[in-house]
């Protein structure tokens, strides 16, 4: 039996750059709180977070995973995390379980981008932020200024609880106690008044208490105004360790049992009902004889042991009989088997309380994001979606063995179903698969895992690029369908006009038929027959976008009216439009991130121009090297890892994140409509 309760689960996410020493501060942890008898190394490859063999091969993380440790009763649940922005997909994803986003900090490094990312991230997701410095051993000349730039970059209510003392050697607590060790810099007393005068802001009546009175608090008077100051980023304590030293680590376990939020203290998790514009927030209780309610963040496949889905309780109690139905399923599944997860260990449990986290094996068809519930109550509830970057980088996959297809299709929905940056297409116009991931790296791992896991070997080639099409004018469209055939015939008229809509605005379908001339009950068939034209595109077949069609006007007949009738008129009028209203082919932009060494800076904005490319600011990064940040049509980056790795001898990464869709130049332009042309007219 469990002996621990809501509110004995800190839930924390360490997240941060790669290197950092997340995966061996978890193992730190681990070990400290006795959760594990000898304590793993990255070299060695076998810490409890990086189990995959794929993490040994690389020596990084490239998967979320979960451990615990408990320690004073407290049941810390930790949740590793990538920090590599390829595999960023699957650190966001952690976020949605956790109350607490614990920002690593190299000391040596100082402040790198995926701790910026993270930083704001969690922020955005209105998580409680804790920031570890990490490898004080290594980086302890540098901590007094790292401290400045951390409350320069994310805000002066970035305040220590600890700080280094004995020339790095040992860390000393500044909450509990008001005075201490002599520290590498500033001073217990000066680190405990800072942070006291910080959390009593939040609490009027103890505020007055602590100023005019000048009373010392203690701990337990503070416990609540603490919560709310990290509840409304009104505080981000840092805390100093070295992972492999083990400095700092009993402190990091004291703060994250007795001072981090429990599920009842951190903010609660945004869930809705109801899809798209239609849903409306909800309100969930973290009582445990309520509904249950959970939510899916991680799911993993495995060849041999199936589907597994790991998810964080938020309501009711999760048991071994529990029958939990997925999203709007009408038949539920019997959990049967409970898990806890210790990296790849999965040991049995009886029972789940709202806020922790735990996993169920062989459940086909759970998905990532799932809402599992346990009664028809709790249909069509969602957890507000995360923002994940988006999958640029492709790649058109060919099996090598041409009997493969289904195989290969199957084995990329798997892959897919794990990772939120990760998207298969089946571009119907090139008749390709095509996987979409966040960088090279991501997609050299999936390609590994389609071979190892799934025994299915692929040729690649680059894909073809995302365009789009759209209106530059106004114009009118018009369509009389009449056709008679025998018995009863087909008859419909319609007028709509079409208008250019702001990019990234979509499509927009407006009804202003005034007196019935086309009933209501056929204008859902004029906007089928307009979609339908509008995913064919008029120049070169590609799909048309930021578009507003108007139907004013149309005649219908009582008896020959069908639905099929108005698909067609409306079809019709609107292709009649699209001719006039001057179409372009619009093409992604993709903002760009360059870091390489200070002499390559002239070379790569020179080759950038090249690509149509424009450089909006060269900034200097960590370790001198200088960051160019730029703007370029994805098409013309097909070949730019090669390239970049050619030009730099390697050293050189880039990422690329979408921007927006601007119109092609003419001559691209004119290029794509007679590849399609031809292509249309070789097929026949
Ligand atoms: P992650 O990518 O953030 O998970 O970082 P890892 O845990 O993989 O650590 C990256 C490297 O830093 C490994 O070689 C670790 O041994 C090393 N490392 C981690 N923590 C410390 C530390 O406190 N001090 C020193 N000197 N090295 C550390």
């Amino acid at each position: 039996m469990l002996s621990y309760t809501t509110q004995d689960i800190p839930n924390t996410a360490l997240v941060g750059q790669s290197g950092a020493g997340k995966t061996t501060l978890a193992e730190a942890l681990l070990y400290r709180a006795g959760a594990i008898q000898n304590q793993g190394t990255i070299e060695r490859g076998d810490t409890v977070c990086d189990f995959e063999p794929q993490e040994h091969t690389y020596q990084h993380t490239l998967n979320s995973s979960l451990a615990w440790f408990e320690k004073d009763s407290v049941h810390v649940n930790l949740l590793d995390t990538p920090g590599l922005a390829d595999f960023f997909g699957r650190a966001f994803s952690v976020l949605q379980a956790v109350e607490t986003a614990a920002v690593v900090i190299n000391a040596e490094a100082g402040i790198e981008p995926a701790a910026v990312t993270m930083m704001e991230h969690a922020k955005e997701d209105e998580l409680c932020r804790l920031i570890i410095v990490n490898k004080i051993d290594a980086g302890r000349d540098k901590l007094e200024s790292l401290v400045a730039d951390i409350r320069e970059l994310f805000g002066a209510e970035c305040l220590p609880l600890n700080l280094p003392s004995a020339n790095g050697d040992k860390v000393t607590d500044c909450f509990f106690r008001p005075e201490g060790d002599e520290t590498l810099f500033s001073s217990v007393a000066e680190a405990h008044t800072t942070i006291l005068d910080q959390v009593v802001e939040v609490d009027e009546a103890l505020m007055e208490l602590y100023l005019e009175q000048g009373e010392e608090l203690d701990p337990a008077q503070l416990h609540d105004p603490f919560e709310k100051a990290l509840r409304e980023g009104h505080l981000v304590p840092i805390c100093f360790v070295s992972a492999t030293t083990g400095t700092g680590i009993d402190q990091l376990l004291n703060v994250m049992t007795k001072l981090m939020p429990d599920p009842t203290e951190g903010n609660p998790p945004h869930f809705q009902k109801g899809e798209g514009d239609n849903a409306k927030p909800v309100t969930i209780s973290t009582e445990p004889d309520a509904h249950a309610i959970a939510h899916v963040f991680k799911v993993t496949n495995d060849p041999f042991r199936g589907r597994l889905g790991v998810f964080r309780v938020h309501q009711g109690t999760i048991t071994p009989n529990t029958q939990l139905f997925i999203g709007d399923a009408r038949k539920p599944f019997k959990v049967s088997h409970l898990y806890q997860l210790q990296g790849k260990e999965q040991m049995e449990m009886n029972q789940a309380v709202p806020g922790d986290i735990c996993a169920v094996a062989r459940v086909e068809e759970i998905f990532r994001d799932a809402v599992l519930h346990d009664s028809h109550d709790e249909d069509n509830f969602h957890l507000q979606p995360e923002s994940f970057p988006m999958p640029l980088f492709g790649l058109a996959l060919i099996p090598q063995n041409r009997s493969d297809d289904q195989k290969l299709s199957d084995a990329l929905h798997k892959l897919e179903s794990e990772d939120p940056c990760i998207k298969v297409e089946h571009d119907t116009q090139a008749n390709e698969t095509v996987i979409r991931g966040l960088g090279d790296l991501h997609l050299r791992v999936i390609l590994e895992q389609l071979e190892e896991r799934y025994n299915v070997h692929v040729d690649t080639k680059p894909p073809s690029i995302p365009y789009r099409e759209t209106i530059s004018a106004s114009a009118e469209g018009h369509h009389r369908h009449k056709k008679q055939t025998g018995g009863a015939g087909q008859f419909g008229e319609v007028y709509l006009r079409v208008a250019p809509l702001a990019r990234g605005e979509g499509f927009q379908f407006i009804d202003e038929v005034k007196g019935g001339v086309i009933p209501g009950a056929l204008i859902p068939a004029v906007e089928k027959g307009v979609l339908q034209a509008l995913a064919d595109g008029v120049i070169a077949g590609y799909p048309i976008q930021d578009i507003q069609v108007t139907v004013y006007d149309g005649k219908f007949h009582s008896v020959d009216s069908k639905e099929i009738a108005f698909v067609t008129a409306g079809r019709k009028a609107f292709e009649t439009a699209l001719e006039q209203a001057r179409p372009v082919i619009l093409e992604p932009m993709v903002e760009i991130r360059i870091t390489v060494a200070g002499e390559m800076v002239g070379d790569i904005t020179a080759d950038l121009s090249t690509r149509r490319g424009r450089v909006s600011s060269t900034d200097t990064g960590s370790g001198g090297r200088m960051v160019i940040n730029g703007l370029v049509p994805l098409a013309e980056l097909d070949d730019y890892s090669s390239r970049l790795k050619s030009m730099t001898g390697g050293e050189g990464s880039y990422e690329i994140a979408f921007s927006h869709y601007d119109p092609v130049p003419h001559d691209i332009q004119k290029r794509l409509a007679s590849e399609y042309q031809r292509a249309e007219s070789s097929e026949g």
